[in-house]
């Protein structure tokens, strides 16, 4: 899920490892991470792949549904085939009812919290409303075997357990139907929900989404078993694969959209719709399948009748679908190159409430998607992919998603859209067919672990971003943007349980898609980076892999020990704050009196006067000496540094002493000190500290003094030893003139006004960002609306510009 945003109670985390010793209070930040990941065994080995005696449970559905559009129910039918691949003898089974949330005495309502006791929001009020109202959740009407005998089944919360009258051998397969009924959920009343109905009451139409509105399987794993936990609404599914065999009735003038293949086409669409689905296979463009002005002759007619849509899905993780008689559809055909699925057709659908926006960019935008990640992954296993508009945020099923925005209405009856309401359409499509790979394909656990599918998601949506456009304004992704958030108060780790997350969006989604972005970019490179993570995607396509797998994959695909950087940016709420500390200067002293005496002259001449000497100088106050030129003598003309017969001498006995080591002296010493003082080279000592406790690679910009730059990346494992505080030597024949810590912003890291040696003024990160166009902050204001209105007064000569609006 997207764009769902709450805040929690604070909870205090103390970083992992930060452990009171009586020996110091050393952390060891590289600390092998074996000891926090589960034991590897037969089901999944210490490379993070499945090993040969993995498997995973099956479940088939066969569904009939009845969607009542005047009364908003659902009636369902289902006869769930269930393979138990497992190695344990199963003696009941565990069904999730996730309607069941909306039920008033669910875990969900009873344990949901106010923020401010003193005041309420229009969204608590909403909510007791509905609630108080709802007459919601599963109706069960029955549970038989394939006999027809019932089974008995206790409903516990969101679940229910389904208790065999044989165990279920490893091996064997059952067949068991489920009937049942809900009421839908009003989306106006119980916004940001993922499915239910939106009533539009201009045209008194409605759009429905059906999702988690069949009896599903819990999954049973190698490593939990039964994944019996109660969906509380943050942390998302947990499913098994198989395949789905769908017939769902609707009103007769309805148009379904749904996961899977559309088996009767001849049942449910006209000639021409047929016809215009043929010619856009191989369009370079969306093709409308139902015009606008079809969807608008749709709107205002009824037909008492229903249709029967089938559809058919493989080896898919859940099964979702839409329908309403406001859909325009637009659909275009896209090419993979790959045997399994060569063709997938990309389809749109979407009341006029969304256009212009969404004929223009929502077919495009899936497409989009498919090409970006398919080169990160693999290539698009499902033969449809389609963007549904629905009322809220986004959301995400096997081929088909739920997206939200809409356009705004004007006086004149046309619509326009804002700068931010495209972005929200792009970025959001774009994300949630991405989730067509994470964790539609791989497919990890939702409930447990929000960032293996968000952060992993957003990562790739970020690069398929930039790929949008150039100027394209993404939300997440650059380091530079994550900085507020690592320095927030009030943090969870990343490994955190999806329900216990604070901060949900950050930690979920921003946080570990930036980590991953600086592990690509400046720990391991693009190229070790991208063979990892493809590789991670091969392992655990239609598999289901833990944080393990993925933490053990991109360390054993590209070869480099990452335990530390998971310890730091997913076990705990250190933050990046690499500080250069101070620089000095020193040369070798070659004790030649001929160069070192002028050298400390040079030094001491170059300090302040003293002030008392200086102030009798103004008063006019002469010395003795100056009185008195005969208490001049040799001392008086010859300074201290003046180089004497004695003083070569002793160099010179020196020298003879480099050379001609005593046996206790190994020859090596007396070759290097002789080799330093050749050269004379400046060696500079560099104190760095890391107050932000998060270690990383020193990335150094050197200017020296002629102009020239070096870049210098010191691993992260220069902190090994003293993760506080580290000092490093160099030695240049240049001489330097400014040291920058991470120039290009590459680590997140926290203060910048700490990267210079010398210091410098910098600008605060609040008055960068003002002058950046990306951020979301910058006023919704609906350009076209404005650029529209110029052109209508007649001023047709007027250039369109961009106004810096009134803040
Ligand atoms: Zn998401």
């Amino acid at each position: 899920m997207k764009y769902l945003f709450a805040i929690l109670l604070a909870f205090l985390a103390l970083p992992a490892g930060a452990v009171e010793q009586t020996k110091g209070s050393f952390v060891d930040k590289f600390r092998q991470l074996e000891e926090e990941l589960p034991t590897p065994n037969m089901f999944r080995n210490a490379a993070g792949e499945p090993a040969p005696a993995y498997w995973q449970q099956q479940a088939d559905y066969d569904i009939d549904v009845r969607l009542d559009e005047n009364k908003r129910t659902i009636t369902g039918s289902e006869t769930i085939r269930y393979s138990n691949n497992s190695p344990d003898t199963l003696r009941y089974l565990w069904l999730q009812l996730d309607q069941n949330k909306f039920h008033r005495n669910s875990m969900d309502w009873l344990t949901r919290t106010v923020e401010d006791p003193k005041r309420i929001t229009y969204n608590d009020l909403r909510n007791l409303q509905f609630i108080d109202e709802f007459d919601g959740g599963f109706k069960i009407a029955t549970v038989e075997d394939e006999g027809g005998r019932p089974l008995p089944h206790t409903i516990i919360g969101t679940l229910m357990r389904i208790d065999l009258p044989r165990p279920l051998a490893p091996g064997k397969n059952i067949g068991f139907k489920v009937d049942w009924s809900y009421n839908l959920v009003d989306n106006e009343s119980a916004r940001s929900q993922r499915d239910g109905f939106e009533y539009f009451p201009q045209d008194g139409n409605d759009i429905f989404l059906m999702a988690q509105w069949y009896p599903r399987m819990v999954a049973y794993s190698d490593y939990e078993a039964w994944h019996n936990k109660e969906f509380i609404g943050r942390g998302e599914f947990t499913l098994e694969f198989g395949d789905f065999d769908v017939r769902i009735t609707v009103p007769a003038d309805h148009v379904v959209s749904s996961t899977g293949e559309l088996k009767n086409p001849g049942d449910v669409l006209s000639n021409v719709q047929q016809q215009r689905l043929k010619q856009a296979r191989n369009a370079q463009h969306p093709v409308f399948i139902i015009t606008p002005d079809e969807a608008l002759q749709n709107e205002a007619q009824r037909d008492d009748g229903t249709r029967s849509w089938h559809f058919a899905a493989r080896n898919v993780r859940d099964f979702a679908w839409a329908s309403s008689r406001k859909f325009i559809w637009d659909a275009q055909g896209y090419r993979q190159d790959d045997a399994d699925t060569p063709f997938v057709m990309v389809m749109s659908f979407y009341p006029k409430e969304g256009e212009p926006l969404w004929s223009q960019y929502s077919t495009q935008a899936v497409i989009h998607t498919l090409e970006v990640y398919s080169r990160y992954s693999f290539a698009f296993p499902y033969p449809v992919a389609q963007s549904v508009n629905g009322p809220a945020g986004g959301m995400e099923y096997p081929m088909i998603t739920f997206n939200g925005p809409r356009t705004e209405l004007q006086e004149d009856g046309s619509r326009t859209y804002s700068r931010s309401e495209k972005r929200f359409l792009i970025g959001v499509v774009i994300h949630e067919v991405g989730h067509g790979y994470f964790p539609m394909v791989v497919n990890s656990d939702e409930r447990q672990w929000t960032w293996m599918d968000e952060g992993l998601n957003t990562f790739l949506q970020y690069l398929a971003e930039t790929e949008w456009g150039e100027d394209y304004p993404s939300r997440r992704g650059e380091p530079r943007w994550i900085v507020d958030f690592m320095k927030s108060e009030n943090q969870v780790p990343i490994m955190t349980n999806s329900e216990s997350l604070l901060q949900f969006g950050n930690n979920a989604y921003a946080k570990p898609s930036t980590a991953l972005v600086i592990l690509r970019e400046t720990i391991l490179g693009r190229e070790l980076f991208d063979f990892a993570f493809k590789e991670y995607t091969r392992r655990w396509k239609f598999r289901r892999p833990t944080p393990a797998d993925f933490f053990r994959t991109m360390e054993e695909a590209s070869g480099v020990d990452l335990d530390w950087f998971w310890r730091g940016w997913f076990y705990t709420t250190d933050h990046v704050d690499i500080s250069i500390d101070r620089v000095t200067r020193f040369k070798v002293a070659s004790h030649d009196p001929d160069v070192e005496f002028p050298k400390q002259r040079e030094t001491l001449e170059s300090e302040p006067l003293s002030r008392t000497k200086n102030s009798n100088a103004a008063e006019g106050r002469t010395t003795r000496e100056q009185r008195f030129p005969e208490l001049m003598d040799f001392y008086n003309e010859n300074d201290p540094f003046t180089v004497s017969n004695k003083d070569r001498n002793e160099f010179q006995e020196y020298l003879e002493s480099i050379r001609a080591p005593l046996d206790a002296d190994p020859e090596w010493r007396s070759k290097a000190l002789l080799r330093a003082i050749e050269e004379d080279k400046n060696f500079y000592m560099m104190e760095f500290s890391s107050p932000g406790g998060l270690v990383m690679p020193i990335l150094l910009q050197i200017t020296y003094t002629d102009g020239s730059i070096e870049m210098l990346r010191i691993p992260a494992e220069i902190w090994r030893f003293s993760p506080g505080r580290v000092n490093k030597l160099i030695a240049r024949d240049r001489e330097i003139a400014t040291i920058v810590v991470d120039p290009y912003w590459e680590t997140a890291d926290v203060d910048v006004t700490n990267n210079h040696y010398p210091r410098q003024f910098i600008p605060s990160r609040l008055e960068i960002y003002k002058d950046e166009t990306w951020t979301s902050s910058l006023p919704n204001r609906d350009l076209m609306q404005d650029i529209k209105t110029e052109l209508d007064s007649g001023e047709k000569d007027v250039p369109l510009r961009v106004e810096t609006p009134d803040q």
